[in-house]
């Protein structure tokens, strides 16, 4: 069993940086963690814990049911990928996979079975004989993959195993990554700064900021139940539209009066605001970009703006619309009709918006 806790773990390096706050994560065993968040949020010193590659300030960390907070990082059954691949540069491709079991006197038999096995797998079987100078970055972090996995480690470390590699590489080397998780079948924790791995590759993510984990669930929880406005920006792309609002009462109705005028609210998201006493107060309304629309099609608040900035990256057409409350942005089909400096109606689909609370940040449920 690979299921790890940490339990109350707190990392402060000598120079007083508190780089990982009262984390508190049960991984579960053969599960696919991504930690993501902004650059500096302690995700790194985060899995050096994990690996032993750092001192715990406080707190505890089981791998299985062993505690491991003083056991030496060979101790732990883990292995780590690391962004740079570490290979060896003097050694051939098969030499660098079959390093580590050589080094602990495997018989030269199994170990060359091992090695053909794990080639299979990542599709390195032609590349055996080369130096790492004499192969691609996509190559090279294939055979730093294989040297972690023919140990067969209880648990995975990824360290932003993808940034050094293009873009389409990237795409291709993700999914490979999935499919070696669901091929060998072992606990992987994966650290990146990029919300599309993210999304597309955990099948649970932690959002960390500051040292603090912002909200752990599935990604699909992350995008439709945000739990608040960091992470309801941080993943989605274009971000979501944050404005800001006050509740009013009008006529027996909770309403959200905005910079340019009142707009009514769902009856849902009235009785929302009434339980939790928000009259009065100002809010933070969220709506995602693919729910603001430049048509009427029954969408609700309507507000005007002109438009300031197209952007047409593909299949979509991401418009910037400046208004009276700020630049609203919409993303809708390729081939919508719009111009730069049209004046329009913008207009949401009030079933789809989220209201935070002003000060804390937070959802408001
Ligand atoms: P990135 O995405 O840029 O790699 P990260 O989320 O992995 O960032 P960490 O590398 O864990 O962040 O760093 C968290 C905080 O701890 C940062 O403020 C960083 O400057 C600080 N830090 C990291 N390593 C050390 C160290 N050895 N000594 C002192 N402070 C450190």
């Amino acid at each position: 069993m690979a299921k790890l806790l940490l339990k109350n773990i707190n990392k402060v390096y000598e120079n007083k940086v508190h780089a990982v706050r009262d984390l508190n994560i049960e991984i579960h065993d053969k599960e696919f963690l991504v930690l993501v968040g902004p650059s500096g949020c302690g995700k790194t010193t985060t899995l050096r814990m994990i690996a032993g590659l750092e001192d715990i300030s406080s707190g505890e960390l089981y791998i299985g049911d062993r505690m491991v907070n003083n056991l030496e990082p060979k101790d732990r059954d883990i292995a780590m990928v690391f962004q740079n691949y570490a290979l060896y540069p003097h050694m051939n491709v098969y030499e660098n996979i079959s390093f580590g079991l050589r080094m602990r006197k495997i018989p030269k038999k199994e170990v060359h079975e091992m090695v053909l096995n794990i080639a299979g797998i990542l599709d390195i079987e032609d590349l055996l004989t080369r130096k790492p100078a004499q192969l691609s970055g996509g190559q090279r972090q294939r055979v730093a993959l294989g040297r972690a996995i023919i140990r067969e480690p209880q648990v995975f470390l990824m360290d932003e195993p993808l940034s050094n590699l293009d873009a389409k590489l990237r795409v291709q080397m993700r999914s490979e990554i999935i499919k070696l998780h669901n091929k060998i079948n072992t606990t992987f924790i994966y650290v990146t700064h990029d919300q599309i791995e993210a999304m597309t590759m955990g099948s649970r993510i932690a959002i960390m900021k500051d040292g603090i984990i912002q909200q752990i669930d599935t990604p699909i929880n992350i995008y439709n139940k945000p739990a608040n406005t960091f992470v309801a920006s941080f993943i989605g792309s274009p971000q979501m539209n944050l404005l800001d609002a006050t509740v009013v009462e009008q006529d027996g109705e909770l309403k959200l009066a905005f910079a340019d005028a009142v707009r009514c609210i769902n009856a849902n998201q009235q009785l929302v605001l009434k339980k939790s006493n928000y009259v009065g107060k100002q809010i933070v309304f969220g709506i995602r970009v693919e729910n603001v629309s430049l048509e009427r099609k029954g969408y609700m608040l309507p507000f005007r703006g002109s438009v300031e900035v197209i952007e047409r990256p593909g299949s979509e057409t991401y418009t910037y619309i400046s208004t009276q409350l700020g630049t609203i942005v919409s993303k809708m089909p390729i081939d919508t009709n719009i111009k730069i400096d049209d004046n329009i109606m913008v207009y949401f689909d009030d079933n789809k918006g989220f209201m935070f609370d002003k000060e804390t940040n937070c959802i408001i449920r």
